[in-house]
């Protein structure tokens, strides 16, 4: 199925963890979490919008510093979320440098941060590049039914799990879009234009048949702006649905953990979920809070994923990746 959406891991299986999407070729992008990233370029990151953390052990937030540095003289806002104490912690981060102000017209960086609690109660703040990056409280809010961001293009979720400290895990949904047919635009006499813009949103939320639409079509005149009935050129169109991807990393195996990714991620196209140990050593990843590959495979049944990416595996097994794979492919398929 064609997709707008693109989504990898940032570094090898035992690498730091991390998830990069990115939306149609030229658009922009966005990370679950922020470990070293070395395979991410310039470019990938001056691309990025929106950034997940499930939580700030080094591995997960290192790579803050990098996005800053690369990101610090563009215009725009990057959006952080994070769980609980987050804002405090990019607080610290970002004051351990001397900035130089910086004045560019008004415009510049601005860092849009937020912290969610296991409550759904969400605290932020802003750091703008020009003000040396200093804390400007934003009103605190709250989540409805786990949404952090409602984008044109997509929706994330999160939820708060259970790991040695609050981690949280995220679905993102991407946003059924409509795709012009350029055969049916033919036959249906319609020229390409700036119209196809409204026109797909039109398709998107469902307009009636009798809604007007302006669209370009073409007379003995040459093609004409003209308002017709959206029924006329719906045939045009074609509506592609959205892919649902899950990051899930840094959890203890336990019931209510389950439960809450079951809560945000069901029938996924991807997920990406740690596989950090082995079913051998459980009991070491129970002391750990993290999962193995097996467990990893029962959640990924459980959340019905058409394809699972694994990730987070522990230095221990280094040139034993088969193994956790195997492990975890025979739980997943498993009836
Ligand atoms: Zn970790």
């Amino acid at each position: 199925m064609e997709s707008a959406i693109e989504a990898r891991l940032v570094n090898p299986s035992f690498g730091d963890p991390g998830v990069y999407v990115k939306f149609g070729a030229r658009g922009r992008a966005l990370l679950f979490d922020l470990g070293d990233s070395p395979g991410l370029g310039a470019r990938d990151l001056l691309r990025v919008s929106h950034v997940f953390v499930s939580h700030t052990h080094v591995d997960h937030f290192i790579g803050f510093d990098r996005l800053v540095r690369t990101c610090a003289d563009r215009s725009g806002t990057v959006r952080l979320f994070g769980p609980s104490g987050f804002v405090t912690k990019v607080e610290r981060r970002l004051g351990s440098y001397t900035w130089d102000r910086r004045s560019r017209d008004g415009n510049g960086l601005v860092l849009g941060v937020t912290e969610i609690d296991e409550t759904g109660r969400t605290a932020s703040a802003e750091f703008a590049a020009r003000s040396g990056f200093a804390r400007t409280d934003v009103p605190a809010g709250r989540v409805e039914d786990g949404v952090i961001t409602d984008d044109a293009a997509f929706r994330v979720r999160c939820v708060t799990l259970e790991h040695r400290t609050p981690c949280l895990g995220f679905a993102l949904e991407e946003k059924a879009r409509a795709r012009v047919r350029a055969d049916a635009l033919d036959r249906l006499g319609l020229e390409a234009g700036a119209w196809l813009v409204d026109a797909k949103e039109a398709v998107v939320s469902g307009a009636a048949d009798d809604a007007p639409v302006l669209a370009t079509v073409r007379g003995p005149a040459g093609p004409r702006p003209t308002r017709v009935p959206f029924g006329d050129i719906k045939d045009a169109f074609e509506m592609l649905p959205g892919r649902k991807i899950s990051y899930v990393t840094d959890i203890v195996f336990n019931e209510a953990n389950l439960a809450r990714v079951e809560s945000i991620a069901r029938d996924l196209d991807i997920l990406f979920i740690e596989c950090v140990f082995l079913e051998a050593d459980a009991r070491h990843a129970a002391r750990k809070q993290h999962l193995t590959a097996r467990q990893a495979g029962v959640i990924a049944r459980a959340v019905r994923a058409r394809q699972v990416v694994p990730f987070h595996f522990s230095a221990r097994y280094t040139g034993r990746e088969a193994e956790l794979r195997a492990e975890l492919e025979r739980s997943w398929r498993a009836t």
